[in-house]
């Protein structure tokens, strides 16, 4: 880990016993706003506070009037709070750790690559999908974030204002907090919040599959889904969502949504030696994936502490990629950053090791 530095940031901007500001929608700042008995277009100058000019204390917004600030304060808090650690790759990547209010602590992987900047954010302490391959899954779940603590990972990182891209594939399944995540989303789309388009946005999902409909139906961002095996039997031993949701009719249901134009759908495959990185895999994906207009994502494994699975050797990721793109099917392996500080895919643990 030479090359890797690693730096404590001072404690968070200000306590967090009150209720948070940030993250909430223009609606909520209404009622906010109503109950506490100010003009209705407090909410929108509030608003623009928070996602515009970005204040981290209810004293900064001075186009409310000192009674005003004092009765929202009373209450509220803004609600930022810097990351408490920060760990440096030799690759550029940057990996934040988040206390939240509750004492426990999620992870935030910025990764400057060009002229984009992606943040993959967490949406839960833990998880509680049990996926054999990962290290958040392993150490289970231990509740969802709030907006807040999930918008907050995007304005409080160093690096916020350069972010050109937002990906929910950090710590948890989306899906299983699916009420946050199209609070943030909306947040971050919506005029009076940061107005970002929402082809800057993928959120991933193994398939929870009504959840999944509502983000389909209710925003237009892109999609990423985990794959990881076209056999029922075998991606059951891998993700028990499995069981619930079969990947067959996740499939099924992405084909009622239209992936040709603005929006993206992904397909996220990590290649294990031996296990799901043959020929017969490659046939059976590309017939899963008949209905839908996908690009596949091929992942390298990072090994996890006490897992046998291996990750597959690059003659097998190509040959599998070149099958796929034979069949028409966009398939790239993807180049894997922040190994070095356990900030890959699959590696998040809420620790900095
Ligand atoms: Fe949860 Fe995603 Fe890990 Fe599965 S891969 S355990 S859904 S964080």
């Amino acid at each position: 880990m030479e090359n890797t530095s690693e730096k404590s940031h001072d404690a968070d901007i200000q306590p967090c016993e009150k209720k948070a500001l940030v993250g909430m929608t223009q609606l909520q700042l209404q009622d906010v706003v109503e109950t506490l008995g100010m003009p209705r277009f407090t909410a929108m100058q509030i608003a623009d506070w928070l996602y515009v000019k970005r204040v981290v204390s209810i004293d900064e917004m001075t186009n409310l009037s000192k009674k005003n600030r004092l009765k929202l304060a009373a209450t509220y808090t803004v609600g930022r709070k810097a990351p408490a650690f920060e760990q440096r790759s030799v690759d550029g990547t940057v990996k934040y750790l988040f206390d939240t209010a509750d004492g426990k602590a999620v992870e935030s992987v910025y990764i400057p690559d060009g002229d984009r900047a992606t943040l993959c954010i967490s949406s839960q302490k833990g998880c509680r999908m049990g996926c054999r391959f990962c290290m958040t899954g392993r150490q289970g779940y231990h509740g969802n974030l709030s907006a807040a603590e999930i918008i907050n990972q995007i304005l409080s990182v160093p690096d916020s204002e350069k972010l050109t891209n937002v990906v929910f594939m950090g710590m948890g399944e989306p899906m299983d907090n699916v009420d946050a995540v199209l609070q943030v989303v909306e947040v971050l789309t919506a005029k009076w919040g940061l107005a970002w388009s929402p082809k800057r946005i993928t959120v991933s999902s193994i398939g929870k599959m009504p959840e999944l409909r509502r983000l389909l139906d209710e925003t237009s961002v892109h999609v990423a889904i985990s794959v990881h095996s076209p056999f029922h039997a075998e991606r059951e031993q891998l993700m028990p969502v499995e069981r619930a949701f079969a990947v067959k009719d996740v499939m099924a249901l992405l084909s009622q949504y239209d992936f040709a134009h603005q929006r993206r759908l992904s397909v996220e495959y990590i290649m294990w030696e031996g296990l799901n990185d043959d020929l017969a895999h490659a046939e059976a994906l590309t017939k899963l994936l008949r209905h839908v207009d996908s690009r596949v994502n091929l992942i390298r494994f990072h090994a996890i502490p006490g897992s046998n699975l291996r990750t597959s050797n690059e003659a097998n990721m190509e040959a599998f990629r070149d099958y796929l793109n034979k069949q028409g099917i966009i398939c790239t392996v993807r180049r894997s950053r922040g190994e070095d500080i356990f900030a890959a895919c699959g590696m998040l643990a809420g620790k900095v090791k």
